[in-house]
């Protein structure tokens, strides 16, 4: 079964050359195998900045029937929308309580992630207005120094400090999670333990996608995969273990044989060597096509990788498709950006970034379609 969201701009099929298919059962296939990954654990799901760009609405609709319980977005805002959709999902606010959405949080049940004292005293304010403590979280900083508590803030807590609270998990994040050998993974841990040894026995949390394969040790009681879900690697240069979710699709605007000599695109970049064909494909930068492909990235047409030449531009890219037998594409086809030939983590590389990016990055112009998970298959 497909089913379409309404783009923010005028009629679908009109305005949008471009499609991006999001498959649903190949995201559940992903979460149900980090949940396995994650050993006595329970995954969670990480999806912040609206899904990965995916739509955070759908994908936590799904993944609450795939079986998961517990969600981590970073706004409130993402935390009241899909509260909607996963009504006894534990949802986990990472950036924390902000002061004008406490009352809001609470009212949806999300459960704050405190990341200091300022949030910790916020959240027992909101809790003595509610009559009751509220049901909260704990970052430790065990080496991002980017948000929690770290060892002088446990220090300066009061004795009845978390007494205000309901303290459902402690958790950290690791820098380095992404390069097993790094010694900054075990540093993070033994922080972690020797940090959250102080507070009370709840359960902990330590690892994103890549922090999973770092073995049980890591585990603890929850993971908190996030890229792996949606088809992204989470590790340095290896290819990613999971199924390909995003298909982003671009229609051919027209074909045109460049001759030897001539060059194509802005700045003259690129100059054909030999007489060559070309397929320009209506999506640039404007799409989430890095700049940076420009020369280096590569698309798909009928499963052949072709690649850009010259310059993206902001609606625009001109793909070689000299390769292809004669009259093999045709104005109006669809050439593959993102899919089961080229990955998330390939225009990453092309474009000098990584895959994450690449996903939040995709924009508002394309036609979005869903692609339902069958659960009776799984
Ligand atoms: C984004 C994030 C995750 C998920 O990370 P991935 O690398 O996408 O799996 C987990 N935990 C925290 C605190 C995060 O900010």
């Amino acid at each position: 079964m497909v089913t379409s969201t309404p783009p923010s701009l005028p009629a679908s099929g009109l305005s949008a050359s471009g499609s991006l298919t999001i498959d649903l059962g190949a995201l559940a296939r992903n979460w149900r195998a980090a949940h396995e990954a994650s050993g006595t654990a329970r995954a969670s799901a990480v999806i912040k900045a609206d899904g990965y760009g995916l739509g955070a609405v759908e994908v936590a609709r799904t993944l609450a029937k795939a079986g998961c319980r517990d969600f981590f977005v970073a706004l409130p805002s993402e935390g009241i929308a899909v509260r909607s959709v996963a009504p006894d999902a534990a949802i986990y606010v990472l950036n924390g309580p902000m002061a004008g959405h406490v009352d809001a949080m609470a009212d949806a049940g999300l459960i704050p992630v405190l990341n200091g004292p300022e949030q910790l005293a916020l959240w027992a304010q909101a809790g003595d207005r509610h009559g009751r403590p509220l049901a909260a979280s704990m970052m430790l900083d065990t080496g991002m120094n980017r948000l929690g508590f770290d060892e002088a803030a446990l220090d300066a807590l009061a004795p009845d400090a978390l007494q205000g609270i309901d303290l459902r998990l402690v958790l950290s994040h690791l820098a380095c999670a992404d390069d097993p050998s790094a010694d900054m993974n075990i540093v993070q841990r033994a922080r972690f333990n020797r940090m959250r040894s102080r507070l009370p026995d709840v359960e902990a949390s330590l690892c994103n996608s890549a922090g999973i394969f770092l073995g049980p040790d890591y585990h603890y009681e929850l993971t908190r995969p996030g890229v792996c879900l949606y088809g992204g690697s989470p590790f340095i240069a290896e290819p990613a273990p999971f199924h390909h979710v995003v298909t982003v699709g671009a229609e051919v605007v027209q074909l045109r044989r460049v001759p030897a000599g001539e060059t194509i695109g802005y700045g003259a970049t690129f100059t054909a060597a030999s007489d060559m064909r070309t397929a320009t494909i209506a999506a640039g930068y404007a799409d989430g096509i890095f700049r940076a492909a420009g020369n280096r990235g590569f698309a798909a047409i009928n499963g052949v990788r072709v690649p850009y030449v010259g310059r993206v531009s902001m609606d625009l890219v001109v793909l070689d498709v000299t390769a292809l037998p004669d009259g093999a594409v045709r104005p109006g086809d669809q050439a593959e950006v993102l899919g089961p030939t080229i990955s998330v983590d390939d225009l990453a590389q092309a474009s000098g970034t990584i895959g994450y990016e690449v996903l939040t990055s995709l924009g508002s112009r394309y036609e979005r379609r869903y692609i339902a998970a069958d659960f009776s298959q799984f």
